[in-house]
């Protein structure tokens, strides 16, 4: 028998590191019961929507921060990149074959994101040859971060690596995540978050060793990562990123003593900024349905009541709605029709690209206020 038990809501507590499977797990933030970040339910769907526990463990010994219960079920994706998204692919990958100096032809193998972003194509065109094994360069392109244990998908990507081979990976930052508040990444189905020193050791125990990291700056801040079989020393750039975690103690509870506090406050600066906005008869919007818009919403407790609608460019969210906030999800066109004097920025990484976007079609008095890294009017 297992001793791992369901709660209520039938999610089961994880006792063991996803990573290095110690039991020296320590909490850093509870975020209490919410929604599943991908299941955006039919506007008109009475339907309760199912919560389950979210909060986040540290490993005492691989330093892996991770989510505390096992996750529901992943839904389909339904977003659409930003024009951000699309231009970081194309960049970030450019980058990267300069900075490995990669030759014409290179074989490549990409673990992609579910949630789109695939850099295949800029590097195919870059002149990369896709293959299934043997990859001299192996992209995990925000895909691993989606697993429930780290393990089994690890030795899937060193497998289709060549003996000589490159492993790159880019993930969200769990330093920036922690230096700028960043709770409302932490979501269900996305169960891992990591730092270089968790990624480091995930590595050391499938022999390979860290050589270089840089950081890129989508999603609010992340890291690039290059590993390679045996044992190396990694480079000034990997060593600075490290020594910057060790100053924030990214490795130890003690660092996120105030991550917890710091969601508190942002979201109580957010609900006050929403009561007070109606009780001045202003009205108020959000924009954004993505991932972070459901922990952001759901932690801070705000519905349909206080925010009527949200706009999303993705045309397969609109005219469904938040799960748990219940908030509908219309265009951006129907976001500037209905003329809102406050949009809260819900995907404040590309603030600048919405406030771009919603003033030029139209918008040209609203005030524009994003909830990270603090609450601020931005435009
Ligand atoms: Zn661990």
């Amino acid at each position: 028998m297992s001793e791992q038990t369901a709660d209520a809501s039938g999610a089961v507590r994880v006792t063991a590191c996803r990573g290095c499977g110690c039991d020296d797990l320590t909490g850093v933030i509870d975020l209490g019961m919410q929604s599943a970040c991908d299941h955006f339910p039919p506007l008109d769907d009475p339907a309760d929507d199912p919560r389950w526990p979210l909060g986040l463990v540290l490993c005492g010994r691989c330093a892996l921060l991770q989510l505390d219960h096992d996750s529901p079920a992943p839904e389909e994706p339904l977003a659409v990149e930003s024009a951000t998204l699309q231009a970081h692919a194309r960049d970030a990958s450019r980058r990267l074959l300069e900075r490995i100096e990669a030759p014409a032809g290179l074989r490549v193998r990409e673990f992609s994101s579910h949630h789109g972003g695939s850099w295949l194509g800029a590097l195919t065109e870059a002149g990369c040859r896709p293959v299934d094994s043997d990859a001299q360069l192996v992209i995990d392109n925000h895909s691993i971060i989606h697993a429930e244990a780290l393990e089994p998908e690890f030795a899937e990507r060193v497998a289709a690596l060549a003996d000589d081979g490159l492993l790159a990976i880019e993930f969200h930052h769990a330093l920036a995540q922690l230096e700028q508040g960043q709770f409302d990444t932490v979501r269900h189905g996305h169960p891992l978050y990591f730092s270089l020193h968790s990624w480091a050791a995930a590595c050391r125990r499938h022999g390979l060793s860290v050589v270089d990291a840089w950081t890129e700056d989508v999603f609010g801040g992340c890291l690039v990562v290059l590993a390679r079989r045996g044992e190396h020393e990694p480079s000034k750039a990997a060593q600075q990123i490290l020594d910057s975690e060790r100053r924030a103690r990214a490795t130890s509870p003690e660092g996120y003593r105030d991550f917890a506090a710091h969601a508190a406050t942002t979201v109580a600066a957010l609900r006050e900024h929403v009561r007070q906005a109606r009780a001045a008869g202003r009205t108020v919007a959000a924009y954004g349905a993505g991932s972070k818009a459901v922990t952001m919403l759901g932690v801070a407790g705000l519905t349909a009541e206080d925010l009527p609608l949200v706009a999303d460019l993705g045309p397969g969210k609109q005219g469904r709605r938040i799960p748990g906030a219940g908030i509908a999800i219309v265009s951006p066109e129907e976001l500037i029709a209905a003329a809102p004097d406050d949009v809260i920025i819900l995907t404040w990484d590309i603030a600048p690209e919405v406030v771009a976007q919603l003033r030029r079609g139209g918008l040209t008095d609203a005030r524009f206020y994003v909830p990270l890294p603090t609450f601020a009017q931005v435009s």
